[in-house]
């Protein structure tokens, strides 16, 4: 029987990375995946597919939008729905082909087949070819989450769809209703709106993307509607979703208590995602599970078997991929006796809407919630030059700051490039900046990075210089 030093169940962005890390450490190390290709949801129907559908589907909206305003002529393009997707495809293979070979070069075993427990220190695989086992000193579960339903949605995968199936239309449906106005609903709903869908949105919350500071959902609200006429139904909790023939029929109930029924081509459930540890033989071993089905584990990671570990969405915390891939390096660092931290505060989340939508930090919620006494500054993209000229004057930069002591307690920004633009708060905040340390910072001119200097500017003593 093989046995290794340690053993990740899971090879998407928290198992994979958790590998390479283990693997540097001098551990020897296999990783076991129950799919042919390597990378979890996140490389096969997850982050990469769907920026890269949103990617050719903002080409296809500017070209038929804005190309006229800035003097280009073009006749009127057109979707060639097969030919995206096998773009989409060949991304998600690069993608995942790259990870193999990192798992060679890191001389990691890879074992195809569905990993289970036969006790806490052996684990069954089951392959094509039959039950192998090996014995592993140590193992992290990465073994992530699938998406969730609701109790009286059947999911068809033809008509009633989640995300994985919506990444693989063949045909740009006439109309859309998306279940759940959070990040997969409104990323998803962009692409096909962009490809001229009819898209509607019903969400239960009183704003889109609720979890995020209100004023973004406000802003993004606000531009799908004016944009990509998005119609969107706020406070409206889906109760019934039912398929006749090739459309379906979704009820709901709206603040007022009433009903709304909508028809649409295709239904996408867009109501969240759940840990998954299906025939992991849990029972086999001492590991809990929380009421939402999540791995119970410590403030190190470390479930209630000592030497087995979890990481990502298979535990509590954003379900993103960065932070499985953190989790996966401190628990490698962790095992390998280091002193590994990790600041949940500071994980970005980022919507690749357009235009985008990334904060860090707490949210002006929050820091009312904890009374905390606290100072805002913002600042319109309308008023920065960069946004002006490439026409991206939806949105704005805003920062929270301790009202006493100036330090940066969160950072919310809405518009073109903030995905990449969180980058600079995010650094800012690890080493505990004031407004008027990034007030007193140069920022290249003309850029859209001048925003958060402004909003610094403003949040410092309210001097910004451009509004
Ligand atoms: P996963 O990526 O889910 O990987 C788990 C792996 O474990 C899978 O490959 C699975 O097959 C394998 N597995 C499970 N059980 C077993 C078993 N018993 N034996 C063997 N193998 C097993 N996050 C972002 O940060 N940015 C984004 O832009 C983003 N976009 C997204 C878009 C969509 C449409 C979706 C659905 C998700 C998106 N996410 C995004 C979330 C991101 O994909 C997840 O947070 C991330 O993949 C979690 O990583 P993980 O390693 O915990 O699990
Ligand atoms: P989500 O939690 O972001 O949004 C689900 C939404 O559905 C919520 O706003 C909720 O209020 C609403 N909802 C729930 N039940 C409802 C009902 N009966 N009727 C109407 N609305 C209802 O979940 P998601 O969009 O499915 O995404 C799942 C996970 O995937 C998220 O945790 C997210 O972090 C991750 N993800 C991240 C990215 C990214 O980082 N860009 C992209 C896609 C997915």
């Amino acid at each position: 029987m093989e046995k290794y030093d340690v053993a990740v169940i899971g090879s998407g962005p928290g198992g994979y990375v958790a590998a390479i890390r283990c693997a540097q450490l001098g551990l020897k190390t296999a990783i076991i995946e129950k799919y042919a290709t390597l990378g979890g949801t996140c490389l096969n129907v997850g982050c990469i597919p769907s920026k890269t559908l949103l990617s050719s589907s903002e080409h296809f909206h500017t070209a038929s939008t804005h190309f006229a305003e800035h003097g280009i002529e073009i006749n009127t393009p057109k979707i060639n729905v097969s030919q995206m997707m096998k773009r989409k495809s060949d991304v998600v293979e690069q993608t995942c082909s790259g990870i193999e070979f990192l798992m060679k070069k890191n001389k990691i075993d890879v074992l195809q087949g569905w990993a289970s427990f036969a006790n806490s220190t052996h684990i069954n695989i089951t392959t094509e070819k039959g039950v192998i086992q090996i014995e592993s000193a140590k193992t992290i579960i990465a073994t992530g989450s699938k998406p969730t339903s609701l109790p009286f949605a059947t999911i068809d995968k033809q008509r009633i769809i989640t995300s994985t199936e919506a990444l693989s239309l063949t045909e740009v449906p006439k109309r859309l209703l998306v279940i759940g106005g959070g990040v997969i609903g409104l990323e998803m709903g962009s692409i096909y709106a962009r490809l001229g869908t009819e898209v509607t949105v019903v969400e239960y919350a009183d704003g889109l993307i609720p979890t995020m500071d209100k004023s973004l959902g406000k802003e993004l609200r606000k531009v799908l509607k004016k944009d990509l006429k998005f119609d969107i139904n706020l406070n409206c909790g889906v109760n019934s979703v039912e398929r006749v023939g090739e459309e379906v029929i979704v009820k709901a109930t709206n603040k007022k208590g009433e009903e709304q029924v909508f028809t649409a081509d295709y239904c996408l459930v867009a109501v969240g995602r759940s840990a998954f540890t299906n025939k992991l033989g849990l029972e086999n071993t001492n590991i809990s599970v929380d009421k939402r089905g999540r791995v119970d584990v410590n403030e190190n990671l470390q479930t209630s078997e000592p030497n087995i570990f979890a990481i990502g969405d298979v535990v509590r915390g954003a379900m993103l991929a960065h932070k499985a891939e953190e989790e996966g390096v401190f628990v490698a660092e962790f095992m390998a006796g280091e002193k590994p931290h990790m600041n949940y505060n500071l994980i970005p989340g980022v919507v690749y809407t357009w235009p985008e939508v990334a904060a860090v930090g707490k949210t002006e919620e929050e820091l009312k919630t904890d009374g905390v006494n606290y100072k805002v500054g913002s600042f319109p993209f309308k008023a920065s030059g960069r946004a002006r000229a490439s026409s991206d004057t939806d949105g704005f930069v805003k920062v929270l700051a301790d009202a006493n002591t100036d330090e940066i307690l969160g950072v919310h920004m809405i518009g073109a490039r903030v995905a990449d633009l969180i980058a600079e708060a995010v650094v800012a905040m690890e080493y505990r900046a004031s407004a008027e340390d990034i007030a007193r910072i140069c920022h290249a001119h003309p850029t859209f990075a001048e925003s958060f200097k402004e909003a610094a500017l403003d949040a410092t003593d309210k001097r910004a210089l451009h509004i």
